[in-house]
């Protein structure tokens, strides 16, 4: 069982795709474009595994700003559509190929132009590794706080895009949150620049939070200013194991209520446990129905009698066992082993990964409710994820040789049930991948139709043409 979602219905090629690969050449020779079919086959994919799209006409690799402008303008003129593209690692398809259109990828545009130790910002290029922009502002004693579990791999462009969260956006905040200013390539190929270094700045609507997380579909992002934070203390790590999920739910809830403020809360259930402990050995209690990974940098040497009061809490909700990191190493591993709990699923049978949130009070209710949605398709589901957040990654693992149909049919009956006992529960169907093409059908339910035209409008109004990543989202 490989392919358990439909593909993007086919539509038929748009535009003329032999014109512009034409245009781009005596037009814009520098631009570097992959077009040999086997070359191009892993961009009808992201990382949304089961999503297989379409293949793009050709692969743009621009490198510089009027590039990328140049080629919106070739695409409007010959009515091809773009897929903007970064490292490919999103989670609801939103860069996965359409068939016969230009994807341009943002991956040469990989520069990180300028870090301001005065103002606390850096500017970049998209094409930045997430993990590659830390470590340059590490070096100024600076942080980065946006840290998907992917940050080794995806883009800051994609971060954008997607506005991506991570596991210390429970204190730091979402990509969102660090975007001070933007360059925008919009859909006619203008190119507009949006904010910059100001921390305060009202001036007429706010476009750059429009942008962020729009997925490709309203503007190509060639450049962005992001806020930067002090390096705040050395981390102090521990893990708390639980005998039910709901008692780890309700700890997730009273770490909140208690008014403490930890850098990372993450949430492995029994299942991701066993997985994680199979791949990376790590000798975790593998009878835990839970476990907790949490992590304080509070200032002042603070760190440890915040993790103090937070065992507190963690024992009061029922922890059977607290470990603590021994040191900054242990902490590496135990922080490595949850980034990769994903893979570790994967390990186990066919796995695909779902992305939910609710308010942090009604983790406890969502956890019961997985666990009897798991009971009643006969679906063994890993749940871990950002629960600090409130945002779960309940992930299908279902085994690779059953018979495709049935698995399907279970699945996403097991979908429905996931995202409806969400939004029950004043939640979303999606809180850090995107609607993307993965979820589009849930928007409307999720949003109601009215909200749903005001979106439909501002596409209109910036893509009259639908040119920019058209489907996604919408
Ligand atoms: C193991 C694993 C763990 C993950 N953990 C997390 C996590 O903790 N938190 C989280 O939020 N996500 C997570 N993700 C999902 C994914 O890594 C993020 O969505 C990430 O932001 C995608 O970045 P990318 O560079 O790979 O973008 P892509 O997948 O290439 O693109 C993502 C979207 O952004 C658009 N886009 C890309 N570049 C631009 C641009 N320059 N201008 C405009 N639009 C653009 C694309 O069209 C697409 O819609 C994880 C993924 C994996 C595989």
């Amino acid at each position: 069982m490989h392919d358990v979602a439909p593909a993007e219905p086919a539509a038929p090629v748009r535009g003329d795709g032999p014109g512009l690969l034409r245009a781009i050449g005596t037009r814009l020779p520098d631009v570097r474009l992959i077009t040999d079919r086997s070359d191009l086959e892993p961009y009808r994919r992201d990382e949304t595994a089961y999503l297989r799209g379409g293949l793009p006409l050709a692969v743009a690799l621009p490198a510089s700003t009027a590039e990328v402008a140049g080629l919106v303008r070739l695409c409007a003129a010959h009515d091809v559509p773009i897929v903007p593209r970064g490292a490919g690692t999103g989670l609801s398809g939103g860069a996965v190929g359409i068939e016969g259109a230009l994807t341009i990828s943002f991956m040469r545009m990989d520069r990180i132009l300028e870090i301001d130790a005065g103002n606390l910002t850096v500017t970049t290029q998209p094409g930045v590794i997430n993990a590659t922009l830390k470590q340059a502002v590490a070096e100024h004693g600076l942080f980065y706080a946006p840290d998907p579990a992917s940050y080794a791999m995806c883009s800051i462009g994609g971060n954008l895009g997607t506005n991506a969260g991570g596991l210390c956006c429970v204190k730091y905040g979402v990509t969102r949150d660090a975007a001070l200013g933007l360059e925008v390539v919009m859909a006619d190929g203008a190119v507009l620049r949006l904010g910059g270094k100001n921390v305060k700045d009202v001036a007429g609507y706010g476009l750059i939070p429009l942008l962020v997380g729009s997925q490709g579909t309203l503007g190509l992002i060639t450049e962005a200013t992001l806020r930067l934070l002090p390096a705040p203390a050395p981390r102090a790590t521990l893990l708390s194991f639980f005998p039910s999920l709901v008692a780890a739910g309700e700890a997730v809830a009273g770490l909140t209520a208690a008014g403490l403020r930890p850098v990372t809360l993450e949430l492995l259930d029994r299942t991701t446990i066993r997985a994680v402990d199979d791949a990376f050995g790590l000798g975790l209690d593998r009878d835990a129905a839970a476990m907790l990974l949490v992590e304080s940098d509070a200032a002042g040497g603070g760190a440890d009698s915040e993790l103090d009061a937070a065992v507190a809490v963690c024992e009061a909700a029922g922890s059977t066992f607290v470990l603590r990191a021994a040191d900054a190493q242990e902490a590496d591993w135990l922080r490595e082993a949850r980034r990769r709990a994903h893979y570790a699923l994967e390990q186990q049978g066919v796995a695909r990964m779902e992305d939910i949130g609710v308010p942090r009070s009604r983790v406890p209710d969502m956890l019961a409710e997985i666990e009897r949605i798991g009971e009643r398709h006969r679906i063994r589901i890993g749940a871990f994820g950002h629960a600090g957040d409130g945002n779960l990654h309940p992930t299908f693992v279902l085994p690779r040789d059953e018979d495709e149909e049935a698995a399907v049919a279970r699945l996403e009956a097991a979908r429905v049930d996931l995202f409806e006992a969400a939004l029950a529960l004043g939640g979303t169907v999606t809180a850090e991948h995107g609607i993307g093409l993965a979820k589009r059908a849930w928007l409307p339910r999720q949003r109601g139709e009215a909200a749903v035209e005001v979106m439909r409008s501002i596409k209109r109004a910036l893509d009259p043409r639908d040119l920019l990543n058209p489907g996604r989202v919408l």
